[in-house]
């Protein structure tokens, strides 16, 4: 192992931690990678993200065969399919977060309710369809979900969100379980006002011009 994928294994293993603590992911639900040279990092599947060191992360390579002694997450194949298919990507989320996964269950994208949803690339967050975990069906129904965007719900199953690392992924995932939770609120104030797509677009422009990063310069 180089010191540089040492580093990268405990990079994931802090996010997952991070997660877990943050309330996202109860117990085992949930998994985390990030992309390294070599390929993917992946939380191991069924391992309390407490129990975890450097050794147990497998490394997941692009035909899908892994090393290392623990099992990869059972959803290795959406996360190594996005890294495939989105070479902008460098770390990936997925949640069983309440607010996130009580939409899910029924089957409810996102709308554009409030301007910070275009922070996932558009004016809504879609439901993946549903699929049974762990298989490829729901590896296609996610990539097709997140055609545009950076996040998706899950159908009867929870959230994801991408990043260009993993702790950028991991801020994504925790914003899109408060946009859930306030979209759920609004519901219960009366259902929410939806944007228009010009004003959704002027969000969009708006957070590339004027709210770009702030990097003291
Ligand atoms: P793993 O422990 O195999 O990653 O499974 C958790 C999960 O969330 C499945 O969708
Ligand atoms: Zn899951």
């Amino acid at each position: 192992m180089t010191e540089a994928n040492r580093q990268s294994r405990l990079d994931l293993i802090r996010a997952a931690r991070t997660m877990a603590a943050r309330g996202l992911a109860a117990g085992t639900s949930g998994n985390v990678s990030l992309r390294v040279e070599e390929g993917v990092l992946i939380t191991p599947s069924a391992v309390d993200y407490e129990a975890l060191t450097p050794e147990m992360i497998p490394l997941l390579r692009a035909d899908g065969s892994h090393e290392g002694r623990f099992r990869p997450s059972s959803e290795w194949r959406f996360h190594l399919d996005i890294y495939l298919s989105r070479p902008e990507v460098g770390g990936v989320v997925h949640h069983h977060a309440p607010h996130c996964t009580a939409l899910a269950m029924a089957r409810r994208e996102i709308p554009p309710c409030h301007y910070m949803i275009t922070r996932f690339g558009g004016g809504t967050v879609r439901c993946a369809d549903y699929a049974l975990f762990g298989t490829v069906d729901l590896s296609h129904a996610v990539l097709r979900a997140l055609v545009g965007r950076t996040a998706c719900l899950i159908a009867n199953h929870g959230g994801l969100a991408v990043g260009h690392d993993v702790f950028a992924a991991l801020g994504a995932a925790t914003e899109l379980e408060v946009l859930a939770q306030q979209y759920l609120l609004s519901l219960q104030a009366g259902g929410p006002v939806l944007l228009s797509d010009q004003e959704i677009h002027g969000a969009i422009e708006q957070f590339a011009t004027a709210y770009r990063p702030n990097t003291g310069g």
